[in-house]
């Protein structure tokens, strides 16, 4: 390295979140929802009344993250009784965790006990993903890819995405499942070799989202196959993707 490419590199510091598990994101970022247990019923029914995705069950006081897509209308009509923090850690292996109660509010956090052993020892030190879009509309793409730039670097992991799926262990689907995807998805899964990980990133993949009714969608290849991970978000913050990766390999966000 020559003087003026040490200045340059001494200019710019340093460049990549150092602790991906502490990094703060700012307020108006929507992760995690709270919901008051001062809510009324009648509140609660105004918010599954103006819930685009079917996410809010009023009588049993229950959120669904999985279906919830982030447009923050219920905190509008609830004045803040329904209300997002900014907490990025909200990937579970566990659909259960994913339903935000009126009488819990605490940390979204994975199952270990319904962690898969091989999951650790296979990938524990290093990880290659295949992602397929299945209808998505490239938000969830977008940040996927931007989980491995400079700033969050998940490379540093030994994680990364491959260009086939005879190179990958897990495959990371985006998009509502389509009827016209079905078959790729089939071929690319089959076409992984065992034992595999299935990653369901963003919303649409996890529930459907808002085109959980629609005839395009296929959804069938999830009942041959269950979730590893479910990555929440609509789109997935690449702070929310790596640190689920690193709670299901067991890896410490530091290294
Ligand atoms: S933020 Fe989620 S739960 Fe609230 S109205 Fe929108 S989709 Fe429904």
């Amino acid at each position: 390295m020559n003087l003026l490419e040490l200045k340059i590199s001494s200019a710019h510091g340093v460049q990549y979140v150092k602790n991906l598990e502490k990094a703060t994101l700012t307020p108006l970022f929507r992760g995690r929802p709270e919901i008051d247990t001062n809510i009324s019923i009648q509140e609660l029914q105004r918010a599954e009344t103006i819930c685009p995705s079917k996410a809010i069950n009023a009588k049993m006081g229950i959120l669904n993250l999985g279906k919830c897509v982030f447009c923050k209308e219920c905190e509008f009509v609830t004045q803040g009784k329904i209300r997002f923090t900014n907490d990025y850690k909200i990937a579970t292996n566990d659909p259960d965790c994913l339903l935000i109660r009126k009488e819990i509010s605490s940390n979204i956090r994975l199952n270990e006990n319904a962690i898969r052993k091989e999951i650790r020892s296979y990938f524990g030190r290093a990880l290659k993903l295949r992602q397929v879009s299945s209808g998505g509309d490239n938000s969830n793409e977008l940040e996927l890819y931007a989980a491995g730039n400079v700033n969050f670097d998940m490379g540093r992991f030994g994680i990364e995405f491959v260009a086939s799926p005879r190179h990958a262990d897990g495959l990371v689907i985006t998009g509502p499942l389509t009827k016209n995807m079905a078959g790729a998805l089939n071929i690319c899964y089959e076409a992984m070799p065992s034992p595999k990980l299935l990653i369901l990133a963003g919303t649409d993949a996890i529930s459907g989202g808002m085109f959980a009714d629609s005839e395009a969608i296929d959804r069938s290849f999830l009942t041959k196959y269950k979730a590893d991970l479910y990555v929440p978000g609509n789109p997935v913050h690449p702070l929310t993707f790596i640190n689920g990766l690193l709670y299901l390999l067991g890896r410490n966000a530091m290294e």
